[in-house]
């Protein structure tokens, strides 16, 4: 069975701004789609903002193995329960990938419970990425370090929380340096976030940025986990214990309550 990724693309600036479709004459979340149908064990495919229920039918979740998210100037306009969805995908152990500025996302904010500011600057200058995990998974292939010619700048501090792994360092021109690829679990769901992909640069074409990406789809797929209902909260009371269990002291609840939540 092939990974099925479906890649999340906000779909705005392409249609809004000439710079950005002469980039991207394909889109952003068909050109990432794109590289990852040319890997083996790979099959996505794409959504938009502007789908129903964006594209996030419990259905399409359920289809998906890993989700792509890329968004910057629409964050505002996906609708919450859509975000909520989404995060309850992750937890029950769907694999997400958060591109660039997806780092103001709802379902990233979320996943995190930080507020995920970064210091940034848009000048088209030279981002050089350091390997800083050198036997992870999503830097399989690739060398020490790498650039991207003309990229936005990120800066640290990120308001994230601390990560479970450090996979990147960027530096940039003007000084300022940024953790640029980091994983989190959160319930039975991994996640990374990958800096590079500002909209007017041709970053997604990149041969080792599309590594990355593709690389991190097999790292954050989870074929084990599709847990049912991750938020479930149970009431085990006495006498439907498994070993024998005394009641003892006051109580607030009565049998065949519904699960404290
Ligand atoms: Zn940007």
């Amino acid at each position: 069975m092939p990974i099925r990724v479906t890649v999340w693309g906000e779909n705005v600036h392409e249609r809004k701004s000439k710079a950005v479709a002469e980039v991207y004459p394909a889109t952003m979340h068909g050109t990432i789609a794109a590289a990852l149908n040319a890997e083996a064990g790979i099959t996505a495919t794409t959504v938009t903002l502007q789908d129903p229920e964006h594209g996030m039918t419990e259905a399409r979740l359920a289809q998906t193995d890993v989700l792509i998210w890329w968004g910057h100037a629409a964050h505002g306009e996906v609708a919450d329960s859509v975000a909520d969805r989404v995060c309850a995908a992750v937890w029950a152990g769907m694999g997400i990938i958060f591109l660039h500025s997806a780092h103001f996302s709802k379902p990233f904010k979320r996943l995190m419970g930080t507020p995920c500011n970064l210091s940034w600057r848009e000048a088209g200058e030279r981002e050089r990425l350091w390997v800083t995990s050198r036997q992870h998974p999503i830097a399989r292939g690739l060398p020490d370090h790498f650039e991207i010619e003309h990229e936005e700048m990120y800066g640290e501090p990120f308001g994230v929380p601390e990560p479970l792994e450090t996979v990147f360092i960027s530096w940039f021109q003007g000084g300022e340096v940024f953790r640029s690829g980091l994983t989190w679990r959160r319930g039975a769901g991994n996640i990374f976030y990958f800096r590079p992909g500002h909209e007017t640069y041709p970053t997604y074409h990149q041969p080792l940025v599309q590594r990355v990406i593709a690389n991190a789809v097999r790292w954050a797929h989870n074929p084990e986990a599709r847990i049912a209902d991750p938020t479930a909260a149970p009431n085990r009371p006495v006498g439907r214990t498994l070993e024998p269990v005394t009641e003892r002291g006051p109580r607030l609840h009565h049998d065949g309550e519904a699960g404290l939540r």
